[in-house]
């Protein structure tokens, strides 16, 4: 059986029998594949550490084509991201950024972009200062979605392509169904819309274009709970599997 190397990020772990482990690594070369890792949890093996959830990391297995579950030979660590596992905040969001990822139904396809954007998520993940974090979020699910080839449109409307968002003031018309915003000529009768803020708009606009502009959001006037309840519905048209990401329910029992 041919050995190959991959590199990926730990999604989640499941123990199985009295010492091994099957773990669910997203990877660059081939999307999600599940890991069979023999003796993970003996010491004598020293993967304890190596394989666990969020830690970026490099593997060679034994590759057999059409098969669900591949079986391990070595493991190595790229990145622990310490800084995640260290803060309940930071655990929580990178938590949901990997849910998000994890719940997708894309199989074993190679996303080389996407896997790059969930590094550089993690990365400022365990940096960002914290007021950023939320922001961080939407920026990443925004983002991914593009990468999969459904970004929401913000600026034109999703019908007429006119550009509403440039001279939009007060509320706006967004269509989850239709995957935008709308214009007021656009409008079906009996459609269902929401309606966020011209402000909202351009903030998730922003936060659209780049990890890197996140700290470029005005933090006062960005508010989560409405930027999620207007982007959750629209996932769950769009991203197959999506559902409430569980993260951001335990961060809420939190107090978050
Ligand atoms: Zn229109």
């Amino acid at each position: 059986m041919p050995l190959s190397k991959a590199e990926g990020v730990v999604l989640r772990g499941i123990k199985f029998g009295e010492t091994s482990k099957i773990v669910a690594l997203y990877t660059k070369e081939l999307g999600k594949i599940n890991l069979m890792v023999k003796g993970a949890r003996s010491p004598r093996r020293g993967l304890a550490s190596t394989l666990q959830f969020l830690s970026h990391i490099g593997v060679v297995y034994y590759f057999k084509e059409g098969r669900g579950l591949q079986f391990l030979s070595q493991a190595h660590l790229i990145n622990p991201f310490w800084e995640i596992k260290g803060n309940l905040e930071r655990f929580l969001i990178a938590s949901a950024g990997t849910e998000f990822i994890s719940r997708l139904q894309i199989g074993q396809q190679s996303h080389p972009d996407l896997f790059l954007l969930l590094i550089n998520f993690l990365d400022r993940g365990g940096n960002i200062a914290p007021q950023y974090l939320k922001p961080l979020l939407v920026s990443f699910l925004l983002q991914a979605s593009q990468l999969l080839g459904y970004g929401p449109s913000f600026s034109r409307c999703i019908h007429c392509e006119r550009d509403i968002l440039s001279q939009g003031e007060g509320d706006l018309l967004f269509s989850p169904e239709g995957g935008g915003v709308i214009c007021n000529e656009c409008v079906k009768r009996n459609g269902y819309y929401l309606k966020p803020s011209a402000d909202l708009i351009r903030a998730l606009k922003l936060l659209s274009s780049g990890l890197e502009r996140v700290e470029e959001v005005g933090i006062n006037d960005f508010d989560f709970g409405s930027a999620y309840r207007l982007l959750n519905p629209f996932w769950e048209y769009y991203a197959p599997g999506y559902r409430n990401l569980k993260s951001l329910e335990v961060w809420q029992e939190v107090g978050g």
